[in-house]
Parts: structure tokens; C-alpha cells; sequence
């Protein structure tokens, strides 16, 4: 599918969820589907462990919709590239969205950090965001420094990669934070 049409995809999942219109294919029909033909994914979201944050509610997701990669702090390391790369180059997804969320409490400890943190993802947290102290837009720069990191990865024309802010208080996903 192409990039600008699933962006709309998830564009009107979002939508869905905001009013409380829930829809999504989780039938034991599209399992079976699912199952037998294997999986072709419109989407890979790269966003945040955090518990609050589920990617398949937020967009109205259902079996087989989306592939999702999880990590703290939503930050491209050697592991989550290698998801990535696996998605775009082996099963052909065409958009690849990073999805930061406000109040992210790995952003916080890297805000309120100084000095090497014995963790690698506050420390690649830290580089991103340099010496921004607004929490909101450290989370930003935080998304736009996966987001160059995954273009490094990729042909750009190729694939399409967005940045996005879930805001885990009003459910809004905002996909224009780098523009
Ligand atoms: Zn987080």
C-alpha cells in the first residue's frame, strides 16, 4: 500500500478512537486469513513501551494491520533497525511512523540526567535532545532523531517517514510535530 494512503489509514483509526467509534478486524475469520497467508502490514509504527501507549487502539488496528516495534524512549538502536529493516525490505511497508507520547518517562530521566547513564537509551535519549529542558520538546527532538536515524536506513524514496506525538491525555495523534 502506498505510504500517503496508509497515513490516511491511520489518520482516520485515529479518528475512530477519539470518538469512542472503536473498529477494527480482530474476527477469528481474519486470524485464520492472517495465519494462512502470512502477514502484509500498511504500516510500521516504532513507538514507546509505555503501557498507556497502544498503538493498535490508538489507530483502530486490527490483526495483521500493523507492525510494531517497542522500545523505550521509541529510539532506533542496532536491535529496533534491525526490525525496521525487516519490515520495509521483506514485507514492503511503504510508511514507517515514530511515535513519541508526551509525559514519556524515559525523556524525563534524560532530561534530569547529566553525566554517562548507565543506560544506552537514556544515553541516545540525552544526545538527541542536547540541552532542550521543555519536556514536550525534548520528546520531539527525541522523535526527530529516530526519525534520521531510520532515513539514514532507507532510500528515501522508497519509504516515507513520519514523526508523530500521541498525547496519552486526549488520545490525539499529531503527525505534523517536525513540519
Ligand atoms: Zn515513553
Amino acid at each position: 500500500m502506498p505510504a500517503d494512503e496508509a497515513l490516511r489509514l491511520l489518520e482516520e483509526g485515529n479518528e475512530r478512537y477519539l470518538s469512542d467509534n472503536y473498529s477494527a478486524d480482530y474476527s477469528s475469520k481474519r486470524r485464520l486469513e492472517t495465519a494462512e497467508s502470512g502477514q502484509h502490514p500498511y504500516a510500521v509504527i516504532l513507538t514507546c513501551s509505555d503501557s498507556r501507549v497502544i498503538p493498535e487502539l490508538i489507530f483502530s488496528s486490527g490483526i495483521g494491520d500493523l507492525f510494531v516495534i517497542r522500545a523505550a524512549g521509541n529510539v532506533v538502536d542496532n536491535c529496533t533497525a534491525d526490525s525496521l529493516i525487516y519490515a520495509v525490505e521483506h514485507l514492503g511497508c511503504r510508511l514507517v511512523v515514530v511515535l513519541g507520547h508526551t509525559v514519556c518517562g524515559a525523556v524525563r530521566e534524560a532530561l534530569h540526567y547529566s553525566g554517562d547513564h548507565p543506560l544506552d537509551t537514556i544515553n541516545l535519549i540525552r544526545a538527541a535532545i542536547g540541552g532542550e529542558t521543555d519536556p514536550l520538546q525534548a520528546s520531539i527532538l527525541n522523535v526527530r532523531n529516530s526519525v534520521k536515524s531510520i532515513n539514514q536506513l532507507f532510500d528515501e524514496k522508497d519509504v516515507k517517514i513520519v514523526g508523530a506525538m500521541y498525547d496519552i491525555r486526549t488520545g490525539v495523534v499529531d503527525f505534523d510535530i517536525l513540519s
